[in-house]
């Protein structure tokens, strides 16, 4: 039976009226009423599995009861007091417990913030401050947040920079590696990273080494389509930073806390990165991101040159401190392997099956299909995967896509199996009725 969606559309037509269409990328008519776990309600009613974790952010589920209670216990004391002028033992413990959780052992210092973006302007600052040196070199296709320091380091989309230039200078981007569409045609076994070429003639040409403050770089490019890289491109590029005193940032905002089946992704690589910048997750859903890197890099400006009122507020650092031990005590980092693999098995048996399906990427459960209008030319299939996730929504999945028509996969950890099952079971079906020609243009 098809959904009804009435109290809903009733607030999407309110909203379209006072809230900025600028800030949307609708998919389909959701308005949450309530969720647990891995399960949404809506105003009427109907119930969806999350395959998307508010974009990740919600690593150990919704509303999760030992979330709501720390945040609760906190608030009984205080909410938020700001942390430029005083000191406060949440803030401590959990900069202690992400000193613990980051590679590297190594004296360490933590800054909070309270999104992505605002982190990576601040490590863009360090970096600078640090190395005294300008230039930031970030990738082509990521997405890296919305404020002027980490836009400039985006080049998802061009409506996010049209007519709000200038951007940061001195930010340069490089190709990120896509081994499924190489384009030096290589497989696995052929690969040379001839990929890194351009931005190793770049720094005997145009791009002085000596100049540049950072490489920022995803461990897996999640809002460019979810690629992974080979382990020896990242081997490559860490160590020809290495050997001209450029810092390694291992930007893990979408990647982190779990979401790849190990606290951060760039643990897959077995590399230390000089810093990490982290958000989404970290908190469960409660606004904080955090900057963490080797201390003499923390400790390299002057005060007060990164803080906000809120940063660090009691009640984001008391649910970061309970998302580490929900993530610990119900070993969310073996689960998101083992379901991630799970799943990555039933994505490559549809390849089998469904032309439509290009490639299947990912680790843990942070996967991408990348469905393409064929094999060959391996072009994206936008139409194709609009299609499919709006027919998931109406079978009671959420599920959206990035790029040009790459699946994005990214549950909660604490997703059932058996909920893990009959989500990707509909992905499926869906799947099938699109390529079977069931699936009516007028869906969208
Ligand atoms: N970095 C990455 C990799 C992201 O995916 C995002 C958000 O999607 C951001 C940064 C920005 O984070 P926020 O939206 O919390 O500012």
């Amino acid at each position: 039976m098809a959904l009804q969606f009435t109290k809903s559309k009733e607030i999407i037509s309110r909203d379209n009226k006072v809230y900025s269409k600028f800030a949307r990328i609708p998919y389909y008519p959701l308005v949450i009423k309530r969720g647990y776990g891995a399960i949404i309600e809506d105003y009427d009613g109907n119930k969806f599995i999350d395959l998307l974790s508010a974009a990740s952010s919600l690593n150990t589920g919704h509303s999760n009861p030992r979330i709501i209670k720390a945040i609760k216990d906190q608030m009984e004391n205080f909410i938020s007091y700001t942390a430029a002028y005083t000191y406060s033992e949440p803030l401590v413990k959990l900069a202690e417990e992400i000193i613990k959780i980051t590679p590297g052992d190594f004296d360490k210092k933590v800054v909070f913030g309270l999104s992505g973006s605002d982190a990576n302007d601040g490590m863009i600052k360090f970096a600078r401050g640090f190395t005294g040196k300008k230039k930031i070199i970030s990738f082509l296709g990521a997405y890296h947040g919305s404020t002027y320091g980490a836009l400039s380091l985006t080049t998802l989309s061009l409506n996010m920079r049209r007519k709000i230039g200038p951007t940061l200078s001195e930010v340069e981007h490089i190709k990120y590696p896509n081994c499924y569409r190489c384009p030096y045609n290589c497989s696995k076994d052929t690969c040379n990273i001839e990929c890194l070429n351009d931005f190793i003639n770049a720094l005997s040409t145009y791009l002085p080494p000596e100049e540049i403050a950072a490489v920022v770089m995803e461990p897996i490019a999640g809002d460019a389509g979810l690629i992974v890289p080979p382990i020896k491109y990242m081997k490559a590029i860490y160590d020809i930073c290495k050997r001209n005193n450029i810092l390694f940032v291992s930007e893990e905002v979408q990647q982190g806390f779990g979401r790849t089946g190990k606290w951060f992704c760039i643990e897959h690589f077995d590399i230390v990165p000089d810093m990490i910048v982290m958000g989404k997750s970290i908190a469960s859903g409660v606004p904080l991101s955090a900057v963490v890197a080797r201390k003499e890099i923390m400790d390299s400006l002057e005060a007060p040159a990164h803080l906000f009122t809120m940063s660090g507020n009691s009640l984001s650092c008391s649910a970061a401190i309970e998302t580490i031990n929900i993530i610990r005590d119900e070993c969310l980092l073996k689960k998101s392997r083992d379901l991630g693999n799970y799943a990555k098995k039933r994505f490559e048996d549809m390849k089998n099956k469904y032309e439509v399906i290009g490639d299947v990427r990912g680790l843990g459960l942070s996967i991408g299909i990348d469905l393409v209008k064929d094999r060959k030319t391996k072009l994206g299939n936008r139409k194709a995967a609009s299609k499919i996730c709006y027919r998931c929504f109406e079978k009671g999945v959420i599920l959206i896509f990035l790029a040009d028509g790459v699946l994005r996969f990214q549950p909660p950890l604490v997703i059932t199996k058996d909920e893990l099952k009959t989500a990707i079971d509909i992905i499926e079906e869906s799947i099938k009725e699109y390529t079977n020609d069931k699936i009516p243009d007028e869906i969208l």
